[in-house]
């Protein structure tokens, strides 16, 4: 995997070895930060408006002021590939803390926003979206505010640590048995021609993929129900897949020991991959994004 050299940050742009914070840092000591990931295809950004504003609405959530409005943020972003002459399909994950001040629970007076932001070449996984995966089902012990994008992941690195050990994709969480969504990615059920997953409440993550699938639904004409399902009517799926920005639209074909369906990838899932994959396409026509055409 290639890592991109030079980063941006709140002091401006850097070479990645120059980034230094002192070790009492609030992202590291309270998890006190906020984070995106955003995809990019061709060196173009993928639902960029998406995922800047749901940054702006997690750090406005947990009181984090940022040092950059949306569309400044925007414009150092657009330069951050330029500056890397980034022109793959990667990612760009930045994350923004409370700052570095001495350890004290409470807000720190006139400790400054740290932020950084870093690219990674990051190629489709045509294996996963052929294939589909498996997974296993784990319980939702996370906080009751997963809409925030927060830096707090620790059960969510747990349980997907779990499902790899167990030769596993991902974990889907369920709360008394109903699912919410995976460790890393929004997860869907289809019976009867009709999309359910839980609602986009505080409990799961908004994913901007999943705000996709639904448009595509729509498009589509097939019913997206915001109706969670229970892990227990899994044995009636006729389909299962996941989403999320870097793993796109990925049948699921085994929760547990359950087989989803006949264990293949359906039809509907099929559809859902296929719009996705045109969207792609439109970025393989086009330059790069900092290459003004
Ligand atoms: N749910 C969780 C817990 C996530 O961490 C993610 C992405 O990282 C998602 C869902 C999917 O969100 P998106 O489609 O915006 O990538």
């Amino acid at each position: 995997m290639t890592q991109y050299p030079i980063i941006m940050s709140q002091t401006g742009f850097t070479h990645k070895d120059n980034l230094t914070y002192p070790f009492e840092e609030r992202g590291l000591q309270f998890g006190d930060g906020v984070y995106e990931v955003i995809r990019i295809y061709n060196g173009q950004y993928d639902l960029f408006d998406e995922h800047v504003n749901r940054l702006f609405q997690s750090a406005e959530a947990i009181k984090l002021e940022l040092p950059f409005t949306n569309e400044e943020l925007k414009t150092l972003l657009i330069e951050l590939l330029e500056k890397n002459d980034m022109r793959a399909d990667g990612t760009v994950y930045l994350q923004a803390t409370r700052g570095s001040a001495p350890r004290n629970h409470l807000f720190p007076a006139d400790a400054k926003t740290n932020v950084y932001a870093y690219i990674n070449d990051l190629p489709r996984n045509e294996e996963h979206l052929e294939h589909g995966v498996s997974t296993i089902t784990k319980p939702d012990v996370r906080w009751s505010y997963c809409y925030i994008k927060s830096l707090n992941l620790l059960p969510n690195v747990l349980a997907k640590q779990e499902a790899r050990q167990q030769g596993c994709y991902e974990a889907i969480f369920h709360i008394d048995g109903e699912v919410t969504e995976c460790t890393s990615s929004n997860v869907y059920l289809v019976h009867a021609g009709k999309i359910y997953t839980f609602p986009a409440t505080k409990r799961i993550l908004h994913g901007c993929v999943r705000r996709r699938v639904e448009n595509y639904a729509d498009e589509l004409g097939i019913p997206f129900v915001e109706d969670g399902f229970t892990v227990e009517e899994i044995t009636t799926a006729d389909e299962m897949f996941l989403t999320s920005t870097t793993s796109e639209i990925i049948p699921i074909t085994k929760v547990d020991q359950t087989i989803v369906a006949d264990g293949k990838p359906g039809p509907i899932t099929r559809k859902l991959q296929e719009r996705f994959s045109a969207q792609i396409q439109t970025y393989r026509k086009k330059d790069p994004q900092f290459i003004q055409s």
